[in-house]
């Protein structure tokens, strides 16, 4: 009998295919992967495995011998190249042809490019063999640019400055991490970026580059300021993936739209983790969330779904950065229509912002305080303690 086949084998789609088991599902699952490797964990990518310690056998979603005994059937290296809806059936690069009862798209993201930026200088990070490319280049010495001042652009700064990097980040708006982190968090990562000998350039909205003769690239700022660097990192951020469910007639705006169990237009094609665009209560909208949790949670939403089981409980979204071998935790979401009053205590190591719109906790951030993360974040959506 056909069974599930999940496109896409990261943080989602391996998440999908053992929440389906765990929710008793016996029909065949496939799960398709584009790229060769077994499925790997993607944060550390800017953070351990990046600065070396951490090996590339620890970055492995689960160990290769559980997909048998959960009678997963991956396909490594052999993408997705055709959905077809109305015959339920795949066909993969390779030619594979697999019919499905129900089929799971979790195909995630690529990172956005410039277009002026291109050559053998220019690096994104997004998968392994960007992280590959991006770690050799680190290993002699040498000056980075960095265009972006986002969470992935400062992790992997920090990292290159540990590396011994000279690091430069140039980033648009007036703060680091913008729209995305508290003032007060912004300000604190700021400080020590700052500390750490990283040059940061905020409010870069104009920068004219100028590939060097023997290499590298040069940017230059409107003030006349110019930084030369042997090489550059783009991370201005992430594009779903939706060009086989766009091809296959599924809706897709800005991701693939998908209800409350992640089912897309299509009745039985599901779409979950970055590539999807779930309403989201907190914003009164849809909106896209990258994050492991969402990839998690999507998946076993879906899951349960396939599997006719209960919907699993909803939870507040989570998010974490790690900087200067500091380590922020983030729960909640702002709306960024709405008025915002930051609420910041001290810790033991740390500190602590609670962000209150219309007298409810919204969002909590921490920094170096599990503890105090978690004792917040069960009060989101709760006024403030007397
Ligand atoms: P992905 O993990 O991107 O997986 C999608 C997979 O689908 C990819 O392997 C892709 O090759 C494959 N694919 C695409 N098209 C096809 C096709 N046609 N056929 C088959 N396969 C296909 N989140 C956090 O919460 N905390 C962090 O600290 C953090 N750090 C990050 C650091 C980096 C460097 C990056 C890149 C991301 C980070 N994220 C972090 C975000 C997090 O990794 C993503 O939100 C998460 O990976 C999303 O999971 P996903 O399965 O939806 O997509």
């Amino acid at each position: 009998a056909p069974g599930t086949v999940i496109i896409g084998a990261g943080h989602a789609g391996v998440e999908c295919a053992f929440a389906l088991r765990t929710a008793g599902y016996t029909l065949p699952i496939t799960l398709l992967g584009a790229e060769a490797c077994e499925p790997y964990q993607r944060p550390p990518l800017s953070k351990g495995f990046l600065s070396g310690a951490m090996a590339a056998e620890r970055l492995a979603l689960r160990s290769p011998q559980v997909y048998e005994k959960h009678g997963i059937q991956v396909h490594a290296g052999d993408p997705a190249a055709q959905l077809d809806c109305a015959s339920s059936v795949v066909t993969t690069a390779s030619g594979r042809r697999i019919g499905f009862q129900h089929c799971v798209i979790a195909t995630g993201a690529h990172a956005r490019t410039l277009p002026v930026l291109h050559g053998p200088d220019v690096y994104v990070l997004r998968n392994l063999a960007d992280a590959r490319a991006l770690q050799a280049r680190l290993a002699d010495a040498c000056r980075l640019l960095v265009v972006g001042g986002g969470y992935l652009g400062l992790e992997a700064a920090a990292t290159a400055a540990k590396l011994g990097a000279q690091v430069v980040v140039l980033e648009s708006s007036p703060a680091l991490m913008s729209g995305k982190v508290s003032a007060h968090a912004s300000t604190e990562f700021d400080a020590m970026h700052g500390q750490a000998g990283i040059c940061l350039r905020r409010n870069a909205t104009r920068v004219d580059w100028a590939a060097r003769p023997g290499g590298g690239w040069t940017a230059l700022l409107p003030d006349g300021t110019s930084y030369d660097a042997d090489a550059v990192l783009v991370s201005i951020g992430a594009e779903p993936d939706t060009g086989l469910a766009e091809s296959a007639g599924i809706a897709c705006d800005g991701g693939i739209l998908v209800d409350a169990q992640f089912r897309s237009s299509a009745p039985a094609v599901f779409a979950i983790g970055d590539c999807a665009r779930a309403y989201r209560h907190e914003l009164g909208a849809r909106a896209r969330v990258e994050s492991v949790q969402n990839a998690l949670d999507s998946a076993r939403a879906a899951a349960a779904a396939i599997a006719m089981q209960a919907p699993p409980a909803g939870r507040p979204p989570t998010f974490w950065s790690e900087q200067h071998g500091r380590r922020l935790q983030i729960a909640g979401i702002v709306n960024p229509a709405i008025a915002v009053q930051d609420v910041v205590t001290r810790s033991a190591n740390g500190w602590l912002v609670e962000r209150y719109q219309q007298g409810l906790l919204a969002a909590v951030e921490a920094l170096d305080s599990p503890v105090e993360f978690i004792k917040s974040m069960k009060r989101i959506g709760s006024p403030p303690q007397p």
